[in-house]
């Protein structure tokens, strides 16, 4: 029987052949040992029922290891010219399919809804940190949200999503991701993992989503517009954030966060989940 080399030896052949060379500004640290990938595989929980969305799929180990456990992998790559090496290590996996784009320009919802029939889906990815952010602020709020999100991200971007309110580090995308699941860190992982190993701390973290969300503002989008205002400018109070954000007027703002039966002096920092949905609730109830 032939031997089947692991993925990622299969992946430094492939990577050396076409001689790829790292981008630092793609984010590009990537993951190599079958070994450590199986173990963050096992505390993620992938199964043969489950339907993977990663975002930055690089020379492909995680992809194919994924794509040996579930049932389907969508694997989305800004950089072209991982093509050849892609091709080379997914070739044996026929449930992984790459599509060559920036996934901050994608329509999550149409891009889940194409590959996996509207069917449910979860993200398994080593993300790429400079957006970090960004794509967890996507894919917590799109309208097809993943039932569960296991990332690799920076230690510190774990710190603020994991932080409460009243914390230094609370902030627009802690309260977000709050809103849609309860995050835990499953395992820091050393920066010697990596290739080229990143200059910051990396953990594993989890980000299960809410069958029912903590809070029910009246209107969603109208909330996640109010936490983005709260904490716009840091400095600033609630009152003048509010005010700047959506150009009311000293007295509204005052009217708003009576009604919400909030101090207008506290910072947006300050706020709890539940407080923010109650500004969000006055602030529509002032508008209508
Ligand atoms: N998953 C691979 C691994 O673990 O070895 C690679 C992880 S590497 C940290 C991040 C990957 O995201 C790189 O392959 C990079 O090219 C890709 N990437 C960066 N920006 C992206 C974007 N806007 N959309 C999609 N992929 C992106």
């Amino acid at each position: 029987m032939p031997l089947m080399p692991s993925a990622g030896l299969h992946a430094r052949v492939a990577l050396d052949k076409h001689d790829f060379r790292t981008s630092h500004a793609l984010g590009q640290n990537f993951l190599l040992d079958d070994a450590l990938l199986s173990h963050l595989l096992d505390l993620a929980d992938v199964s043969a029922q489950d339907n993977v969305l990663e975002i930055g799929p690089g020379a492909g180990v995680m992809t194919a290891l994924l794509a040996g456990r579930a049932q389907r992998v969508l694997a989305v790559e800004v950089d072209e010219r991982l093509r050849p090496v892609l091709e080379s290590v997914l070739a044996p996996h026929e449930n992984a399919s790459v599509l060559y784009a920036d996934f901050l320009k994608c329509d999550a919802g149409t891009l889940v809804d194409g590959a996996f029939g509207g069917a449910p889906y979860r993200v398994v990815a080593n993300l790429p940190y400079y957006i970090t952010a960004d794509i967890l602020l996507r894919l917590t709020t799109c309208a097809r949200r993943p039932e569960r999100i296991d990332i690799m991200v920076q230690r510190e971007a774990a710190e603020r999503i994991l932080s409460n309110p009243g914390c230094k580090q609370w902030c627009a995308l802690a309260a977000i991701v709050r809103h849609y699941g309860a995050a835990r860190v499953l395992e820091d992982v050393p920066a010697a993992a990596f290739d080229p190993p990143p200059h910051v701390e990396s953990c594993f973290l989890e980000i299960a989503r809410y069958a029912e969300p903590p809070v029910r503002p009246a209107d969603e989008a109208a909330f996640l517009r109010t936490i983005h205002a709260a904490f716009a400018m840091r400095r600033k109070t609630l009152a003048n954030n509010l005010k700047s954000a959506f150009g009311l007027s000293a007295q509204q703002a005052a009217d708003v966060l009576d009604r919400a039966g909030i101090d207008g002096r506290v910072r947006g920092e300050a706020l709890s989940l539940e407080e923010l949905a109650r500004v969000s609730d006055a602030l529509q109830e002032l508008e209508h």
